[in-house]
């Protein structure tokens, strides 16, 4: 396939990983911060090449796994209303809330309806005027553009029953809480090419210098994460922390200005909680004043439905990269794809079904409470295609 088989080429591979393995000294510890990154990473068997030159460990940047339950909850709640049409990216349906998920609301008789764009759900409360249609506004920096263009157009548009509940999340205040935790193992990031691409990576610059840390902006296919771990080993080796640019056909320094316009003039950065993780301050995306009325959290009155983790899913420890998922003990015993526990194992960007879905794993090898069996033993010889997206698009890689 161009533009995609160039990028998965088995020689480039195995010519990168040698030298990956011949230019470390020691064994460093990189981040890949972004979840599709994760699972190019498992897919592929990258961190089983790397040998004892790198540990990658995996970040939080699956929007599916860090939407904190109580802002599912909420969905649920809205979406089970008479009068609402509740529309949401297809990943965000089978995100386990508290009691049931989005299916379960929509088999019930709710009018839950998968969109590819928010602006197909404004146009869905314009053909009816008589319903409320409330979007689920999740996702990184990368779908903010999309969703603060919706408000926008709906508040100049006139439309009034148009509403979109808000769990937008951005990326360095995540990496700053992970680098100031005592526990902090990550000596390198792989930064995600898709936020960057809007967002530029001017942001990633005082990081780097202030935690000494390089920061490597890396595309998702599987050369792409390979000459990014490159670039990342040589500065260490060098002892440089700087960013440097590994997505060069898609990434600018400055990124989408008239994206980042767009989204100052409706957002705001508030506080917000991740969903496993907690509340890190300045780390999401609110609604301005100005745009209250679009708000569905005030218009349907939810600020009041709080929520309270599963106490067996360990979601907070694997997005933080403290664990492997397959060190959680209900890996593949009591959550599963098909009846998972949390978001890691059914968001198409979770570490935890990345890890199931390849079959990167076993006890024997890893030592794991897991018995599931392994699916799929790949290789960086196997250029398979990606596997088909997820219905209704996805709040990341949409
Ligand atoms: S395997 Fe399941 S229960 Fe364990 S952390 Fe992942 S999503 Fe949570």
């Amino acid at each position: 396939m161009r533009y995609l088989s160039e990028y998965r080429d088995p020689k480039l591979a195995r010519s990168l990983v040698r030298r990956i393995r011949s230019e470390a000294t020691r064994r460093w510890t990189l981040m890949e911060v972004c979840g599709g990154q994760t699972h190019t990473i498992v897919r592929q068997g990258i961190h089983d090449v790397l040998g004892d030159s790198v540990e990658m460990i995996h970040g939080p940047g699956c929007p599916v796994c860090v939407t904190p339950l109580e802002q599912i909850d909420r969905a649920l709640h809205v979406a089970s209303r008479p009068d609402v049409i509740f529309t949401s990216f297809g990943d965000m349906l089978r995100v386990p809330g508290s009691a049931c998920d989005l299916f379960q609301v929509r088999a019930r008789g709710g009018d839950v309806r998968i969109v590819y764009s928010p602006l197909d759900a404004l146009d869905l409360a314009r053909q009816n005027p008589d319903r409320e249609v409330v979007f689920f506004a999740v996702g990184f920096e990368t779908t903010a553009p999309a969703n603060a263009m919706a408000v926008w157009q709906a508040a100049r548009l006139g439309v009034r029953n148009f509403s979109v509940l808000v769990s937008h999340v951005t990326v360095p205040p995540a990496m700053v809480a992970l680098l100031e935790a005592a526990d902090n193992r990550v000596q390198a990031f792989l930064a995600a090419g898709h936020v960057c691409t809007v967002m530029g990576w001017t942001e990633y610059e005082p990081l780097a210098r202030r935690f000494r840390v390089p920061i490597i902006v890396t595309g998702f296919e599987p050369l792409d994460i390979l000459e990014g771990i490159w670039m990342a080993v040589r500065q260490l080796e060098e002892g440089r922390h700087e960013v440097e640019n590994q997505y060069v056909r898609s990434v600018r320094r400055e990124g989408n200005v008239p994206a980042q316009d767009v989204v100052s003039r409706v957002f705001e950065l508030v506080d917000r909680g991740w969903r496993g993780i907690g509340t890190i301050p300045a780390s999401g995306l609110g609604l301005r004043p100005e745009f209250s009325d679009y708000d569905a959290e005030l218009k349907f009155d939810l600020r009041h439905i709080e929520a309270r983790e599963s106490e067996d899913c360990m979601a907070g420890d694997v997005l933080r990269g403290r664990i492997k998922p397959m060190e959680c003990p209900s890996f593949g015993i009591v959550c599963t794809p098909e009846r998972p526990l949390g978001a890691p194992m059914v968001s198409s960007e979770g570490a935890c079904a990345a890890y199931y879905s390849y079959g990167r794993f076993s006890a024997h090898e890893e030592g794991s409470a897991g018995t599931a069996a392994p699916r799929h033993h790949p290789s960086p010889d196997d250029t398979r295609q990606e596997p088909a997206p997820v219905a209704g698009g996805g709040t990341s890689r949409a």
